[in-house]
C-alpha cells in the first residue's frame, strides 16, 4: 500500500488515493492574535490560563509553529452533497494538528483555516472572521446547552486579509482572516468511509473502520461482521440522539451533507446554521437551499436517516449482505418517534406517558405555526402556566408572538382549545406548577445564540471590539439560568434582523 503524500513535496490539490489523510503543514501568517480562549476546553486538554497567553501558545494554535514530535495532516473524504455524490471533498481548509488524551479523553486538536491541503480544490484554504466567530460561539453553546458538538478552544485572527467572491459597491471584498482551533475525539464523518467504498478500496476501508471501532466504539469488540453491524447500529443511536437535541433546542444545521455528518454523533461543522425564531417546520438558515429546503428544520430527522443510508451503502462491502443493515434503518422510524415524543413532553412539563400525548403536542405544534411564534420565548415562558388557570394561558406566551394575536379570534381560539387541553392533562402529573416550572427550564434553555446575536458581536469584532464575544460567551454558558442582568438577550429577533442570516464562507 503507497504511504501517505510526502508532506513536503506532495501538498498539492490532487486525488488522495489508497490513503485516509496526508501530512501537510499549515501556513504561516502575518500577524495572528488570540481574540477568545475557552477556559473549558483549556482546561479539558490540561493546558493552563497562563499557558494560553504565551507566545508559543498563540503560535501553535494559529499554524505558525508546528509542535515537535507531530505530524499534522489533512483528511480524505467525499460526501453527498445536497443528494449528490459529489466525489472527494476532505479537509480543504482544516488541518489536525496532534491528538493528545488527558484525563483518559482523547482529543484532535484541529485548526480551521490554516492553509492550502490536498483538498483545497479550487479554494483558498481560508477562514474569513464573521464565520470564524459563528462556529466558536455556536460549537461551545451548543455543548453548554447539552448537545453533542465538535468544541472550539480558540479564535484568532491571522493578520491576513482573504477575498471572498462578493462584491461590494462594485470592488472585490476583502475581509479579516482567522482561525479556530477546534476540538473533537475524532473529526471522522460519513464521508470518510464513503470515499473509500466508492473507489473499492476496502482494505483501507477496513482499517479505517477498525480504527475507528478500536478508538471510538472500543465497547463492540474485536472486528468481525457482526461486530461492523454493531458499529452501525451505534452510529446510528448517535445520529438520533444528536438531532432530537436540535429539534428540541431549535437549531438548524443548514448543510447536512454527508461530509457533514459525524461518525461519533457530533454537531459538526457550523456554517450557515440558523437558530428558530418563528417555530417554522419550513425553515432554513441556508439561501442556497432556498428553493427544495432540503435541510429545513423539520426535514433534519429524515435527512439524518437519508445520511445513514449512504453510511449503511459504505460500510456494505465489509458485512456482505443487506439484511442487518436493513433492519437497522428501519427501526430508525420507530425509535424517533418515540424519542421525539418523549423529547416534546419533557418540553411541556409531562414526565409520564399517555396516549393522547401525540395528539395533544401535534395540537401544539399545529398552534404554533398559525402565526410566527418565537419558539425559545414560547417553551420558556409556558413554564409559567398554572394549570388550574388555562384561560391565562395565552397571557402567559403573548410575549413569543411577532405579531399581536388580539385581531385574531381563530387563533386566540386555537390557544385557549389547546391551553385547555394541557390544563386537563396537566392533572395527570404529580408536580406542582413550580416544581413542573423548574424541570421545564432544564430543557427549554432561555439564551439561545440567535442570529442577530451572531452578527452583533461580528460586526463589534470587525471593527476590532470583541467584548460582545466575550458577553456572548459567558452568557451562553448557562443557557438554562436566568440571568438577571442579561435579560436583554432574551428577546425576540429586532425587525432589522429579519430574513438576514448565517453565512458559510
Ligand atoms: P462545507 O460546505 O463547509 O462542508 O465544505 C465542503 C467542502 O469544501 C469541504 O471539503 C471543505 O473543506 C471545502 N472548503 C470549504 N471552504 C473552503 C476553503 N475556503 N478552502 C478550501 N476548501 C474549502
Ligand atoms: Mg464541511
Ligand atoms: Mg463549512
Amino acid at each position: 500500500q503507497e504511504l501517505p503524500a510526502d508532506p513536503i513535496t506532495e501538498n498539492y490539490v490532487r486525488q488522495v488515493e489508497n490513503a485516509c489523510f496526508s501530512f501537510v503543514t499549515p501556513t504561516k501568517t502575518t500577524n495572528p492574535q488570540i481574540l477568545h480562549v475557552s477556559p473549558e476546553m483549556l482546561e479539558n486538554l490540561g493546558l493552563s490560563k497562563d499557558d494560553s497567553q504565551t507566545e508559543k501558545f498563540k503560535n501553535v494554535f494559529t499554524g505558525n509553529e508546528v509542535l515537535p514530535d507531530t505530524q499534522p495532516y489533512a483528511m480524505c473524504y467525499g460526501g453527498h452533497q445536497f443528494g449528490n455524490w459529489a466525489g472527494q471533498l476532505g479537509d480543504g481548509r482544516a488541518i489536525n494538528l496532534t491528538e493528545i488524551i488527558h484525563n483518559n479523553q482523547r482529543w484532535a486538536i484541529q485548526l480551521k483555516g490554516a492553509g492550502k491541503t490536498p483538498y483545497s480544490r479550487t479554494a483558498d484554504g481560508l477562514a474569513v472572521l464573521r464565520s470564524s466567530i459563528r462556529e466558536y460561539l455556536c460549537s461551545e453553546a451548543m455543548f453548554h446547552l447539552g448537545v453533542p458538538t465538535t468544541r472550539a478552544l480558540s479564535l484568532a485572527l491571522s493578520g491576513d486579509s482573504v477575498l471572498r467572491d462578493m462584491l461590494y459597491n462594485g470592488n472585490p471584498a476583502y475581509e479579516k482572516g482567522a482561525i479556530v482551533s477546534r476540538i473533537a475525539p475524532s473529526f471522522l464523518r460519513f464521508g470518510n468511509y464513503q470515499i473509500l467504498a466508492v473507489r473499492n478500496d476496502v482494505p483501507t476501508l477496513k482499517t479505517l473502520v477498525d480504527y475507528t471501532i478500536k478508538h471510538f466504539y472500543v465497547e463492540l469488540g474485536t472486528p468481525s461482521k457482526e461486530t461492523y453491524l454493531q458499529f452501525f447500529k451505534k452510529v446510528a443511536e448517535n445520529s438520533l440522539e444528536m438531532v432530537i437535541h436540535w429539534q428540541r433546542v431549535g437549531f438548524v444545521h443548514g448543510v447536512m451533507n454527508t461530509d457533514n455528518m459525524s461518525i461519533l454523533g457530533l454537531t459538526i461543522d457550523y456554517g450557515p446554521y440558523g437558530w428558530l425564531e418563528g417555530y417554522d417546520y419550513g425553515w432554513t438558515p441556508n439561501t442556497t437551499d432556498s428553493q427544495h429546503k432540503r435541510y429545513r428544520y423539520g426535514n433534519q430527522p429524515n435527512i439524518v436517516l437519508w445520511n445513514l443510508y449512504q453510511l449503511a451503502n459504505a460500510l456494505y462491502p465489509l458485512i456482505g449482505e443487506t439484511e442487518g443493515l436493513e433492519a437497522i434503518l428501519s427501526d430508525f422510524g420507530t425509535s424517533f418517534e418515540k424519542k421525539y415524543l418523549n423529547m416534546m413532553r419533557s418540553k411541556i412539563g409531562l414526565f409520564t406517558e399517555n396516549e393522547n400525548d401525540q395528539k395533544l403536542i401535534q395540537e401544539l405544534e399545529n398552534n404554533l405555526h398559525l402565526t410566527e411564534t418565537d419558539m425559545t420565548i414560547f417553551y420558556r415562558n409556558l413554564s409559567q402556566f398554572e394549570k388550574d388557570k388555562p384561560e391565562q394561558g395565552t397571557v402567559n406566551i403573548q410575549e413569543a408572538f411577532y405579531n399581536s394575536i388580539e385581531e385574531f379570534p381563530k387563533i386566540t381560539e386555537a390557544w385557549n382549545k389547546w391551553f385547555e387541553s394541557y390544563s386537563q392533562r396537566l392533572l395527570l402529573e404529580k408536580e406542582t406548577d413550580t416544581e413542573r416550572a423548574e424541570k421545564m427550564n432544564l430543557v427549554n434553555p432561555k439564551y439561545v445564540l440567535r442570529n442577530y446575536m451572531a452578527q452583533l458581536a461580528i460586526d463589534a469584532a470587525d471593527k476590532g471590539d470583541y467584548s460582545l464575544i466575550d458577553q456572548l460567551f459567558n452568557l451562553l454558558k448557562n443557557p438554562y439560568s436566568e440571568q438577571e442582568n442579561m435579560k436583554k438577550w432574551f428577546a425576540k429577533r429586532p425587525d432589522w434582523a429579519r430574513n438576514k442570516v448565517g453565512c458559510s464562507m
